[in-house]
């Protein structure tokens, strides 16, 4: 006799709220039962986590309470750890966190099963025992402080040279490499840092890390951490902190009876994102293995995590309706990546530095912010019709035109009141009212642009 507690409800039940099954939520919020699961009670937003490891920016702009999202009469969030699903009998069972011998039974019509990734240590040995990981804003957060305790000159590894990996490398010699001297070096098993990204990319953040003094060592794997020290294929480096980057593997969660699993623990799923054998329980985001046009799959990144939450809700408000659910689709619609506060990005095959790149990617945060604070119109950059394109893509030129006319006002300003200071001296006290009120203007419009954009 099972000693869990029963609680049975025909619902949707989401596991798990990160990028895929939060965005699957927002949209099933409000229209069908829905049970959000998350052992952390938060979302936070992983594409800010290298920023908030450099000090660059503050984790509470990142980090969002579910039940500030979730609020749906017929909603419910739980906040538990996933033990295991027995998808035959349609049920979840939770423990509370801390709790382990204290479970519950979640009963589903309908499982959104989006519990991510977890480390994947590639076989090296020592990784749990002597690396940081690098898989959340709290990991983010303990770099930092770490970081601020080293001494001078102190020598950081970052083991990975994928997307995570560079943008903490950027982040990190940005927020500590000159003011502490840390040394950083990123090391990779591949034969170069971002494997699969437009070469011209690739080239443009080698150039910005080298100028950082970001040592690249590529084409060199990782077989231990130990204390203090990385051994290589190859030879050993001596490093006093270790940063673990290096790829992931599909959430191992007990699921009943076990599915077939690929690339990298993976769920196998159908072309509507069910799992294999199985039409009540879909599997999005990191833990599936959705097959792309290219025959590959969909890359375990935010943009196709949120795209596929997206396009299941999607498809199960349709199918409760009585209408065919739309296979789900992945284009990639670019890459975008920041190197500290600078950007290096290439959107529909547009390539993009600087400023620019730095206000699109601003873009991207603030809308998906907006839809986490439930505006509804910022669902439309997940759709795919060109109207929801087209509207998304003006909403994307204003923000962007705004950012830039602010940034030009803000120099014209810096240059306008510096060439006062030292042209008028004293006599600026005549022109200090209408001065001070023009800074405070442009204060409270950079701060609000600020507030929202990032
Ligand atoms: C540090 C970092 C930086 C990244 N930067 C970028 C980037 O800049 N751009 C980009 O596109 N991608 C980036 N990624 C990858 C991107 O974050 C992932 O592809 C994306 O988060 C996958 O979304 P998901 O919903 O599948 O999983 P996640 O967002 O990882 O969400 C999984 C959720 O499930 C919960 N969960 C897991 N196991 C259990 C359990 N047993 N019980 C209960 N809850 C559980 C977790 O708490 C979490 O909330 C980054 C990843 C990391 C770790």
């Amino acid at each position: 006799m099972s000693m869990c507690e029963h609680m049975r409800d025909r619902r949707v039940v989401v596991a798990g709220a990160g990028y895929a099954g939060l965005t699957a939520s927002i949209l099933l919020d409000g229209r069908v039962g829905l049970t959000l699961i998350d052992r952390k009670g938060y979302h936070e937003m992983l594409t800010r986590a290298h920023l908030v490891a450099g000090g660059i920016e503050g984790v509470e702009e990142d980090v969002v309470p579910l039940n500030q999202i979730i609020k749906g009469r017929h909603s419910s969030v739980i906040t538990a750890n996933v033990k295991s699903i027995n998808l035959n009998e349609r049920r979840v069972s939770v423990s509370v966190a801390g709790r382990d011998d204290e479970c519950k039974d979640v009963y589903y019509d309908y499982l959104i099963l989006a519990l991510g990734s977890e480390v994947n240590d590639h076989g090296a040995r020592g990784v749990r025992e002597h690396a940081i990981p690098f898989r959340s804003m709290k990991d983010a957060l303990n770099i930092n402080q770490r970081l601020k305790r080293v001494g001078d000159g102190a020598r950081v590894t970052i083991v990975g040279a994928g997307a995570t990996g560079i943008s903490l490398a950027g982040a990190l010699a940005e927020g500590f490499g000159r003011r502490r001297r840390i040394r950083i070096t990123v090391i990779d098993a591949l034969d170069d840092i971002l494997h699969g990204w437009d070469g011209y990319m690739v080239g443009r953040v080698r150039e910005l890390l080298e100028g950082d003094g970001v040592e690249i060592l590529t084409g060199r794997k990782v077989v231990e951490v130990g204390d203090g020290y990385i051994v290589l294929e190859d030879g050993r480096l001596s490093s006093d902190m270790v940063i673990w980057a290096a790829g992931v593997r599909g959430s191992s969660v007990e699921l009943v009876p076990e599915v077939k699993r690929v690339n990298g623990g993976r769920i196998a799923v159908d072309a509507f994102a069910r799992v294999e054998g199985y039409d009540d329980a879909f599997a999005v985001g990191d833990i599936s293995a959705l097959r792309v046009g290219d025959g590959g799959y969909a890359p375990q990144l935010a943009q196709s995590a949120v795209r596929q939450g997206y396009m299941v809700a999607r498809n199960l408000l349709k199918s409760m309706d009585g209408m065919a659910m739309s296979p789900i689709a992945y284009r990639k619609q670019g890459e975008i990546i920041s190197i500290g506060s600078r950007c290096v990005g290439s959107v529909y095959g547009m390539r993009m530095d600087g400023e620019l790149c730095r206000y699109v990617e601003e873009f991207i945060a603030y809308n998906y912010r907006r839809m986490l604070q439930g505006d509804g119109s910022a669902l439309l950059a997940y759709e795919d019709d060109p109207v929801s394109a087209a509207l998304t893509f003006s909403r994307a030129l204003s923000y962007v035109s705004a950012r830039y006319m602010l940034s030009v006002l803000s120099r014209l300003y810096g240059l306008y009141a510096t060439s006062m200071e030292g042209s008028i001296g004293s006599s600026s006290k005549r022109g200090g009212g209408s001065s001070s009120s023009m800074c405070g203007f442009m204060h409270s419009c950079l701060e609000m642009i600020n507030r929202h954009g990032r």
